[in-house]
């Protein structure tokens, strides 16, 4: 299959950025795949109530097909009639957070096909905040069902370049529209529980739920790094964000975790491997690594959240074999950035 790749600024969708939209529109009504960019990374479309689009996704992507897809909508109306019916809460929450990065979980009815919830009867729904998205998802129907637009298993693009990676040959179009905002997958909520609970950290924390509703819960399995418990959703269960070589987070005070990175680097170095480091702009100086990359600030989550997968990704763009991490806190963002780097390294973590 031939795979257009077309350019879009968010900030400036003239006539002609009108156009591809309306083409890339019709595309998925006819049930074919586009990958977009949203606020968190790029998303690969098909049309949500269409079971073959579903599954097409799942072929493409080299997903389990049990491994549920999050259904974007442009407008919160329309939630109204792929649901059994509207938690208040989830009216509350998306007044607060809608359009943005937060997923709702609600009871799903029978507009929804169960290839796109992977079986469930519950459907994750949410209103990106990114101009391209929105106008695409109106021209598609209104209901675009979009997992991130990579290989199952790799890190999430939040560049179009590596949609173009993963996906080139496989979909019918790519929308670059430069680089994501935030950087991290959406905040996945529950709300068919009693206390609605967190099952994805992500941009949205626990605490601005908690401003909103009252009460929040959290499922204890995406944070607890020694949980062997089943995650409630299904798709934290994979190895997931992961670059192709062998990542280790290090934990321990700063001294500590430079010397022990260091002398892991020659002992990888004297076998053979090339080796990288994710480290931070106060001790990047510090690593003998041949490739050492700076997340950012250490006090700047919202920087570390933005270049994490980018990061990852360039890892595997050099080959490197073998990967150190720094640890971060886990206040705010920081709970999502530990989720998502744990997950990338298989929950490889050495303490000193
Ligand atoms: P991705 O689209 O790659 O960001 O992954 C979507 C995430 O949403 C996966 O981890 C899914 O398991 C989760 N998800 C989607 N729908 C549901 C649902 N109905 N119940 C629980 N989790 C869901
Ligand atoms: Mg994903």
């Amino acid at each position: 299959m031939l795979t257009e790749v077309v350019k879009i600024e968010e900030k400036n969708i003239d006539e002609k950025a009108g156009e591809e939209l309306r083409k890339a529109g019709e595309i998925i009504k006819e049930g074919g795949l586009v990958a977009f960019p949203t606020e968190t990374v790029y998303g690969l479309g098909g049309d949500a109530l269409n079971p073959d689009s579903s599954k097409k996704i799942y072929a493409a992507k080299g997903r389990p097909s049990d491994n549920p897809l999050i259904v974007h909508v442009y407008r919160f109306e329309d939630v109204e009639k792929i649901v059994e019916d509207v938690p208040e809460a989830a009216r509350k929450l998306a007044k607060a957070f809608w359009p943005g990065p937060l997923t709702m979980i609600m009871n799903k009815n029978d507009k929804v096909p169960y290839e796109t919830t992977g079986g469930l009867d519950t459907v994750a729904i949410r209103m990106p905040n990114n101009e391209i998205a929105l106008k695409l998802i109106e021209q598609s129907g209104g209901y675009i069902a979009a997992p991130s637009a990579n290989t199952s298993g790799r890190p999430s693009p939040t560049l179009a370049r590596y949609c173009i990676e993963d996906l080139t040959g496989k979909i019918e179009m790519i929308i670059d529209g430069g680089q994501v905002g935030i950087g991290l997958e959406s905040t996945i909520v529950d709300l068919t529980s009693e206390v609605p609970m967190i099952l994805r950290p992500g941009y949205i924390t626990a605490d601005m739920l908690k401003d909103v509703l009252g009460e929040i819960s959290i499922d204890r399995t995406i944070i607890d790094s020694s949980s062997t418990q089943r995650p409630k959703a299904p798709g934290m269960k994979y190895r997931h964000y992961a670059p192709k070589g062998q990542l280790t987070i290090v934990q321990g005070s700063q001294d500590k975790v430079v010397e022990y990175i260091n002398t892991m680097t020659k002992k990888a170095v004297l076998d053979g491997k090339r080796v990288g480091v994710i480290g931070t702009d106060s001790t990047r100086n510090l690593y003998d690594a041949e490739v050492v990359k700076s997340v950012g600030s250490r006090d700047d989550e919202k920087t570390i959240a933005h270049e994490l997968f980018k990061v990852l990704r360039e890892f595997d763009d050099e080959n490197i074999d073998v990967m150190f991490s720094e640890s971060f806190d886990e206040n705010g963002i920081g709970q999502a950035i530990m989720n998502r780097l744990l997950k990338a390294a298989g929950h490889n973590v050495v303490t000193l």
